[in-house]
């Protein structure tokens, strides 16, 4: 809203110690904090003297003379249409303006969508394109820093729209916009932006709602005020609720989430762990039935030759994201889980030493490895007779199909009642019956060796 994009805002505090050419800190962010003076923090005592005047008045007056207008003024359908007609445009102004194409580049415009684009975001007044572009690609290099204007660590009603109301305690991190500084439309619009977000913010609902039904101060009630309103708090969930609600399909390193509803309000915007994983795609809704219709919008223009270059991801990139998340998770589960003991973590016994302690105990060895079967007999689906008939026998081929085919489920089970391991007990070829089911395929990280802890699972995790 005020043009920082530009000229150096005085009320920032410059950064005192300037990197020296030719060194790269470890770390740009901690670095520029330490080195970078901030203002005072904003408290009880200080807080209305931090205000910033110019935003706090675009914020609380059009949403106060709306609502006081709306007590009087009835709402005719043809400029409830408008209204919702209306804030589409200009929300397209912002989405597929400010964000896509000018913050973003995820597509070529033809100048005649550049123009359409710019004097449409000048009616949402949320700044110029130069100061708009600026701080949002601040805020994906910096994301969740406080060189991240709009810090979504700092609470929700700061990231949506505390980071404007008052003046910002240090300057954005360094974004570079050399490109936007040479782009004609983006100039023209920083230089008429005052008119043209008046004209485009107040003339023009008015007046088509005048002109077309006579409906001036619905027009300027709804389709203006209001309207206005509802579009910069919709704009305004992109940095808050979209921190915030959600799911992280891509990635869970940072806060952005994807999610239906934010989708729904931000025309779009709302797959934003997407966006933040692959911010040069022209779309934020990966999946072709994922509600984005600035996607859709873009991808219109591209038929009708007003857009090119529409940019996608590698898919083969994107589902990879997706995998690690979803290996992650299933990583987590697995390890919730309890597991049965390996062979390296059993005592290893002589069939003469199993003969002697299976005359007191329920033991029986099924695929090399003794099982205590005393607490099951019965649990058994099939009796206890069964079981005990082989106390101190081998019984791995009664257990797989010699006399009973067991399921995963009841081998599952088997392998946690281990308590020895047979020396010399399992024969070649009997993999599959020595490693449960449950195990023949596992999460494990790269740093992992396949069979730490389960020298059986080798060859099976290594194929499987
Ligand atoms: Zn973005
Ligand atoms: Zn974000």
């Amino acid at each position: 809203m005020s043009d920082m994009g530009l000229p150096p805002d005085p009320t920032y505090i410059q950064d005192p110690e300037h990197i020296p050419t030719g060194s790269i800190p470890d770390n740009y962010v901690s670095h520029t904090l330490k080195h970078q003076e901030a203002l005072p923090p904003i408290t009880w005592k200080n807080w209305y003297k931090e205000l910033n005047w110019l935003h706090v008045f675009i914020l609380f007056v059009p949403p106060t003379l709306g609502i006081i207008g709306a007590f009087d003024t009835p709402l005719q359908w043809k400029t409830a249409i408008w209204f919702a007609v209306y804030s589409f445009l200009t929300g397209f102004g912002l989405t597929a303006g400010y964000h896509r194409l000018w913050t973003h580049r995820t597509y070529k415009a033809s100048k005649t969508l550049e123009y359409i684009l710019a004097i449409l975001g000048a009616g949402v007044v949320e700044g110029s394109i130069a100061w708009w572009a600026r701080g949002h690609r601040a805020h994906h290099r910096y994301t969740d820093t406080d060189l991240d204007p709009y810090n979504a660590n700092r609470g929700l009603f700061y990231s949506h729209m505390g980071w404007m109301i008052f003046k910002p305690r240090r300057k954005p991190g360094h974004a570079d916009v050399s490109d936007l500084r040479q782009n004609p439309v983006v100039k023209w619009q920083h230089r008429y932006y005052l008119l043209l977000a008046f004209i485009m913010a107040v003339v023009v609902p008015t007046t088509v709602a005048g002109y077309g039904w006579g409906d001036w101060k619905g027009g300027y009630v709804y389709a203006s005020m209001l309207r206005l309103v509802f579009v910069q708090h919709s704009t305004f969930c992109v940095n808050s609720l979209c921190h915030w609600l959600g799911e992280k399909p891509y990635d869970d390193k940072l806060t952005p989430k994807d999610c239906v509803i934010t989708a729904v309000i931000t025309m779009g915007e709302g797959y934003h762990n997407f966006h933040h994983q692959f911010p040069m795609d022209y779309r934020n809704g990966y999946k072709w039935y994922q509600y984005d219709p600035t996607k859709w919008f873009l991808w219109t223009c591209e038929k009708v030759g007003l857009a090119s270059h529409l940019k996608t991801f590698s898919d083969n990139e994107v589902q990879k994201g997706e995998l690690a998340v979803q290996l992650k998770r299933l990583r987590q589960k697995q390890e919730a889980l309890s597991w049965p003991a390996g062979s390296s973590d059993l005592p290893v016994i002589n069939w003469e030493d199993y003969q002697s302690q299976a005359e007191s105990r329920a033991l029986i060895c099924i695929a090399g490895y003794i099982h205590d079967v005393g607490d099951f007999l019965d649990k058994h689906p099939g009796g206890a007779v069964l079981l005990k008939k082989n106390i101190g026998k081998d019984a791995t081929t009664a257990f797989f199909g010699g006399i009973y085919d067991h399921g995963h489920g009841a081998h599952n089970l088997l392998s946690m009642m281990r308590v020895a391991i047979l020396l010399g007990g399992a024969p070649h070829g009997l993999d599959e019956k020595v490693v449960p089911p449950g195990q023949h395929l596992r999460v494990s990280r790269y740093d992992e060796s396949a069979n730490k802890g389960h020298p059986e699972l080798l060859e099976l995790s290594c194929e499987s």
